[in-house]
């Protein structure tokens, strides 16, 4: 509990762990960070989860349809989507006690700002390790974030693959092929439910922040010009979905991006929040991406 009476993030992932709902990956060696195990009563939860959203979501619309995507794909797909470039986190190590931490968090979290610079980031003066103390932080540098393999026996550049860090990539290259046998026509969806990868640099807040996880994901695919009116749709279609599996609408709340924080190619974004006792955290983001996705796997 905390000051106030509320219970803390640590004490809801006991009670997971006592109730039989999620385990700690590999407990029994010590543990794996960010990775994370549901035991009987927890994959039930996410299966009906899961359900309850593909039965509203896919089965009960006729403008919807389904995919099940490989978790491995070929590599310029990352690279057309920006991924092998761009998703990447500034990290910085502390050459006292050699911990990392990811420069953006690190700053907030002591009251300054990462500064952005030509070629990348630069740490604010002040800025101290976390969990040492010292002033001897690395200057940030940029840490892709995607588990790399290898596909077949040759471990050479040319063999490199990555584990999906999205499910969204998977639903744009096979765009082509869904429109030519699902009998869909634009406005219509695909939706896809699977195992993403991020390897998280600090993984943290249990399973909010975690390097193996399962998302759900629908792609909704609309005529230019209308994509504000599609978006406002969906924001509302979501919010009551939420309301309808049980959560309060008291608790629900939208979070509208400012131009300044939307990526690049986005119109309009919308995250929807929970507040849970802990504090509010994402539920979801509603992003209007306008033709970026698939114009670059065209390009
Ligand atoms: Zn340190």
């Amino acid at each position: 509990m905390n000051n106030d009476g509320k219970p803390t993030l640590e004490a809801i992932a006991s009670l997971c762990k006592r109730r039989g709902f999620i385990f700690q990956s590999s407990e029994i060696y010590g543990g794996i960070n960010g990775f994370w195990d549901y035991g009987p009563l927890g994959c039930e939860l996410k299966r009906n989860i899961r359900e309850a959203w593909w039965r509203d979501v896919v089965r009960n619309r006729d403008d919807v349809v389904g995919l099940d995507a490989a978790i491995i794909m070929h590599p310029r797909v990352w690279e057309a989507s920006g991924h092998v470039g761009g998703f990447q986190d500034p990290m910085v190590d502390c050459r006292a006690c050699k911990k990392r931490f990811k420069a953006d968090n690190l700053c907030e979290e002591q009251g300054l700002k990462l500064a952005k610079t030509e070629t990348g980031f630069a740490l604010p003066a002040g800025v101290v390790c976390p969990a040492c103390g010292a002033a001897e932080l690395t200057e940030p540098r940029a840490f892709n974030l995607m588990f790399e393999s290898y596909a077949g026996p040759v471990q050479d550049e040319s063999a490199k693959v990555y584990l999906r860090p999205e499910t969204a990539q998977g639903i744009f290259v096979q765009f082509g092929n869904v429109m030519d046998t699902a009998r869909v026509k634009v406005p219509f969806g695909i939706a896809q439910i699977g195992k993403a990868f991020r390897n998280e640099i600090n993984p943290r807040n249990f399973t909010f922040r975690s390097r193996e996880f399962e998302q759900m994901e629908l792609e909704y695919f609309v005529r230019p010009g209308t994509d504000a009116q599609w978006h406002a749709y969906w924001v509302q279609e979501r919010m009551k979905w939420y309301e309808a599996i049980g959560l309060p609408a008291s608790r629900l709340r939208q979070y509208v991006y400012r131009p300044d924080e939307l990526a690049h190619y986005a119109s309009a974004c919308v995250d929807v929040m929970y507040d849970f006792p802990f504090g509010s955290q994402e539920l979801e983001g509603i992003a209007a991406r306008g033709d970026f996705d698939l114009r670059r796997h065209q390009e």
